[in-house]
């Protein structure tokens, strides 16, 4: 009880400086309604896993729960289920905050857009929590590439990931990767629920979501498509997105085929 009783209270504490050391980076940045927005998703975030073990500790302390070794059991494990929930959410967002302060460096090498694609997509097919219909359209025996891989996996990852997080039950994705003379040409097509066009430029920008009035209840922080966006600007690249609500989105990206060394820069994405 003890033990558990203080943790919280360090918990708390953490979480509570590190929403206010947020709040300071934010207000700095002067991006006040995107900050309200990711301030409130955070602390829902929070505050859920938080009240839950308030209230097993509570049941364990002042309720009697002590005297029943199975209410113990059940308490505690609530407990250390939601204080882990509350550790990677903090270890996450820390990451995030370190990632931010680093200028992203590329480690490009040669690489077959056909075969990191197709890795990708097992490794999606395996992990997805929802049946995803994948239609593949890879220009097979490509000219390579010089990408960083890292990079250029987790954007395409996160392509994925928000084509299924902003799709119904029936997820069908579209990913078509091709050469059009020096450049890459990848595409990522969804039949979710769309962008609204006014929002189609603010979606790169960092912390940004579009409001929805809580119509989905599609978790995040407003972070995928600013990486995204930044790892396509370093390698000298383009992306697009042509999106209609209630019909899917398509997500194009252009990389030239010497991008990670900069050469070959086309145009970029207007930064707003
Ligand atoms: P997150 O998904 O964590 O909110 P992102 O930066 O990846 O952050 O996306 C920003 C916003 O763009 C999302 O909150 C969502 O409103 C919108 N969005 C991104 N991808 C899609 C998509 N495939 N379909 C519909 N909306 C999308």
């Amino acid at each position: 009880g003890w033990l558990l009783g203080s943790s919280v209270v360090l918990l708390a504490l953490t979480t509570g400086c590190f929403l206010f050391m947020l709040s300071t980076i934010l207000r700095q940045k002067k991006l006040s309604d995107v900050k309200n927005d990711f301030i409130n998703n955070m602390t829902h975030e929070l505050k859920t896993p938080l009240a839950t073990v308030t209230a097993a500790v509570d049941a364990l302390q002042h309720f009697g729960a002590l005297n029943d070794p199975q209410k113990t059991q059940t308490y505690l494990t609530v407990s250390r289920t939601n204080l882990q929930r509350l550790s990677d959410l903090v270890e996450k967002v820390l990451n995030l905050a370190v990632e931010e302060k680093k200028e992203l460096v590329l480690n490009p090498e040669w690489i077959r857009p056909s075969e990191l694609v197709n890795q990708i997509i097992s490794n999606h097919q395996v992990k997805a929590d929802k049946p995803v219909h994948f239609e593949v359209d890879i220009q097979p025996g490509e000219e390579p590439v010089r990408i960083d891989r890292f990079h250029t996996t987790n954007a395409i990852n996160n392509l994925i990931d928000n084509a299924i997080k902003y799709s119904g039950e029936s997820v069908t994705i579209r990913i078509t990767s091709g050469r059009q003379e020096r450049v890459w040409r990848l595409s990522v097509k969804d039949n979710g629920i769309g962008i609204p066009r006014s929002y189609q430029e603010a979606i790169f920008d960092r912390f940004f979501r579009v409001p929805t009035g809580n119509l989905h209840p599609v978790k995040g922080f407003g972070l995928g498509l600013s990486y995204v966006r930044q790892v396509i600007d370093k390698h000298g690249g383009q992306i697009d997105v042509i999106s209609e609500p209630g019909v899917g989105s398509e997500f194009i990206l252009l990389i030239p085929e010497t991008g990670g060394d900069g050469h070959a820069r086309i145009r970029k994405f207007p930064i707003p």
